[in-house]
């Protein structure tokens, strides 16, 4: 069975973001971008299930700029088999991304599609979703467990107040939450043997897909600033101050 992986680049989840002076969006120049954490997850999925015989050929794709074939270096390292990078320097929002990944997916014909359930950066989470309407395939979002049973998928979900069970029909959609697995760390003997696995280049206008956006940015601002916190001298003085001061009693 052969697997692809979305892999986005972002900003690392340990950088303290910045918004820009004019808040037309966050801080990027020399800033520590990384694979997002979730895409992690996914990429670690696929290699378990390539190390279990499940899987035959995993392939790692990521869309945007020149340096998004770092990220996708990285899921190689990490067990990938080789990689396909659909370079852009336009703004991708995620129907864009939906619509470019199906074109990749209509060539490759992959019949488990792996993704984050949400990218730490635009905090969307709706790629995985779109890209399955898009193709009009099974999915299962919000992954903790998934297991192949033939032509079947079984994929546990975490929802609100406990788990889901539910099985698809392959080819399927999957996005991975947090608990799914732990990812590994990249061996250096395969962060080497990574620079030798093919990474493709394609372009949107080979793929015939229109990346325009959709959607305006209108402005980004940092969140307020935490107040102080006051120590209070008696229970009596803190009710007062909940009750008049915070008006949350
Ligand atoms: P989002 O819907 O933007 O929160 O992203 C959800 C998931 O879609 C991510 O975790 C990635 O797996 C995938 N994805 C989104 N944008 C890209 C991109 N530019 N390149 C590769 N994968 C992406």
């Amino acid at each position: 069975m052969k697997l692809l992986v979305a892999v986005k680049r972002v900003v690392d989840f340990n950088v303290k973001v910045r918004v820009k002076a004019d808040k037309s969006g966050v801080e990027t120049a020399n800033v520590k971008m990384s694979m997002n954490p979730f895409d992690e997850i996914a990429v670690e999925e696929a290699v378990r299930m390539k190390e279990a015989g499940v899987a035959s050929e995993i392939v790692a794709v990521s869309l945007g700029v020149a340096q998004c074939q770092e990220t996708i270096r990285t899921a190689l390292a990490m067990g990938a088999d080789r990689g396909i990078l659909v370079q852009t320097d336009a703004e991708l929002q995620p129907l864009a991304v939906a619509k470019l990944l199906k074109a990749v997916i209509e060539k490759e014909q992959p019949k488990l599609v792996i993704l984050g359930k949400q990218a730490i950066d635009d905090d969307c989470n709706q790629t995985g979703q779109m890209l399955a309407a898009l193709l009009g395939w099974a999915q299962g979002t919000f992954a903790s467990k998934v297991k192949v049973e033939g032509e079947q998928l079984l994929v546990t979900r975490e929802v609100d107040g406990g788990l889901e069970t539910v099985r698809l029909k392959l080819p399927a959609v999957v996005t991975t939450d947090l608990r799914l697995n732990e990812p590994r760390y990249a061996s250096l003997p395969n962060i080497m043997k990574a620079k030798k696995k093919p990474i493709d280049t394609l372009t949107p206008e080979a793929l015939g897909v229109d990346v325009t956006p959709r959607l305006v940015t209108l402005k980004v601002e940092e969140p307020p600033k935490r107040q102080a916190g006051k120590k209070v001298g008696s229970v009596q003085e803190l009710l007062d101050k909940l009750r008049n001061e915070a008006r949350v009693i």
